[in-house]
């Protein structure tokens, strides 16, 4: 049997053996493919001290250098494309393809746009105040960063911090997910191979209550951005709360869907399976509660199920599937947990699982997937319509007036995103600006810009990111004051 990949550390430019290991799985195939570094405390202040001293430098190096360097990180990951999708793939189970459009796209793009934006000067302002003194602005990148992301899109999200903080002059301590950790150690290869100095990102894996919190908790650590569920984020607010630290955090959701009956169905209904199902569920951004307007209601579900049971679920290195594997054994059981409630409150599962037989070949016999699912007939207190799923699952719901919808769908503890499906345009802009949350998408869905502010209300988070908000948070304001006349 051929000896298992052992991923190091990535501290102070160097690859460094860990003693200890966790096994990681491929979910297509139930198999351990890697070995992950199991770190601890002590692996977290090599990471902190080599990012503390690379600092000093690296906050000093004109944005043109920087953005040379983030620029170059780019060029090289779209080189080497194909294998990481592979690597994405066979972490996270999603689809190659999808990898490839994606999160390989997007993480070349996160670099390209914050290398681009940083040669762009951010306004400070100045004040002339009727004292005879002038007031300014100026800013100053933190200090080290901690970064933490989670399994779902594993270099999409992790790249989304690394390139604002280090365009910013921040250095930076990364931990991304215990089980999806191998395009993270390609990218650090790919970062000593564009010559990023040593100490500015540092990689240090492993599960999160250990080497995740010895980050949060380091005083030598400002600055955290943290992207994960609720649960996680509110104990980092606690064991943050002492040291006053910086903190963004992009947590859960339980996002709505909202379709008028004057909608063009042909155009919504596979732009909302798209949203219900793109990469297993397992998206932050998914839509896992349609609303329907009472007078299309029966003609949505017949044509949203249709084109559910049409989707192809199967071995992720087969670009014909639609779907790959859930991302473990353990997130399957919880999903589909969710589908036997559903069963035992006497709600209609529409299609998918327990309803059509997943056709599996042999090498994915043992991998974790299951077949989208459709539910309806759900009451909306019922944890299926309050709790977020992160699976291929989703509720149909009939509603009958705009100001039940917007009740309704507000009515969740999560306010990260929301859709929102009608030919008038006001209605969806009265809609838009009713709903409790971060983003809106009007007759479309996760279309979009870094120039543009993303984050959650409620409890789906606290902060933004984007260009300008990026840059901010990993910088200083300071007010300088100063006295022209007696
Ligand atoms: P998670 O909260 O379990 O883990 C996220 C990261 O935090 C992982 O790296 C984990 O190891 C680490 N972690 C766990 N406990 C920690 C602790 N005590 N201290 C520090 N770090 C710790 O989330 P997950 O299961 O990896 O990801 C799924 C969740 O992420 C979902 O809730 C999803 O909605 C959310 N998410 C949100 C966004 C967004 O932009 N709002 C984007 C993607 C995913």
């Amino acid at each position: 049997m051929a000896t298992l990949q052992e991923l190091p550390n990535f501290i102070g430019g160097e690859f460094v053996r860990c003693s200890r290991h966790i096994d990681s799985y491929n979910p297509a195939t139930g198999k351990v493919h890697l070995k992950v570094p199991d770190s601890g405390e002590e692996e977290v202040e090599q990471a902190v001290q080599a990012a503390k001293e690379a600092f000093k430098e690296w906050s000093k190096t004109p944005p043109r250098e920087r953005a040379r360097l983030m620029n170059k990180i780019a060029e090289l990951v779209d080189s080497r494309l194909d294998e990481f999708a592979s690597a994405e793939s066979r972490d996270q189970g999603k689809p190659v393809w999808l990898a490839k459009a994606v999160d390989i796209d997007r993480c070349c793009h996160n670099f390209r746009f914050f290398a681009s934006a940083i040669m762009h000067t951010i306004e400070t302002s100045t004040v002339q105040t009727d004292k005879g003194a002038t007031n300014y602005t100026c800013r100053s990148p933190i200090g080290v960063a901690g970064l933490i992301s989670p399994w779902n899109l594993p270099i999409y999200l992790l790249s989304f911090k690394i390139a604002p903080a280090i365009g910013a002059g921040c250095t930076v301590v990364c931990k991304p997910s215990e089980m999806t950790s191998l395009t993270a150690h390609l990218l650090a290869e790919v970062m000593k191979e564009a010559g990023l100095p040593p100490g500015v990102v540092n990689m240090v894996y492993g599960v999160g209550p250990t080497v995740g919190e010895a980050i949060v908790k380091h005083p030598l650590v400002p600055i955290i951005s943290f992207t994960g569920s609720t649960l996680v984020g509110q104990r980092i607010q606690s064991v943050t709360a002492p040291y006053i630290k910086r903190l963004s955090l992009e947590l859960g959701g339980k996002n709505a869907g909202v379709v008028f009956d004057d909608v063009n169905l042909d155009k919504c209904l596979p732009a909302m399976i798209r949203s219900s199902f793109t990469n297993q569920g397992e998206i932050c951004l998914t839509t896992s509660r349609i609303f329907v307007q009472e007078g299309i209601y029966e003609e949505f579900v017949k044509r949203f199920v249709k084109l559910t049971k049409q989707m192809t679920v199967g071995d992720p290195t087969d670009s014909t599937n639609k779907m790959g594997a859930l991302v473990s054994k353990e997130h399957l059981t919880k999903v589909t947990g969710y589908v036997d409630l559903a069963r035992r409150e006497g709600c209609n599962v529409q299609c998918g699982h327990g309803v059509e037989e997943l056709a599996l070949p042999e090498r994915n016999k043992n991998g974790y997937f299951m077949r989208p699912t459709v539910i309806t007939d759900v009451t909306d207190d019922s944890k299926l319509m309050q709790e977020e799923v992160f699976g291929p699952v989703t509720c149909i719901v009939p509603f009958k007036t705009e100001e039940e919808a917007v009740e309704r769908a507000n009515n969740v503890k999560y306010g990260l995103c929301a859709c929102v499906w009608s030919e008038n345009s006001g209605t969806t802009h009265r809609v838009a600006q009713a709903l409790d949350v971060g983003t809106v998408w009007v007759n479309c869905w996760l279309v979009r810009d870094l120039n543009m502010p993303f984050g959650g209300a409620k409890k789906s988070g606290v902060g933004r990111e984007g260009f300008k908000d990026s840059l901010d948070f990993y910088t200083e304001v300071k007010t300088v004051c100063i006295k022209h006349t007696d």
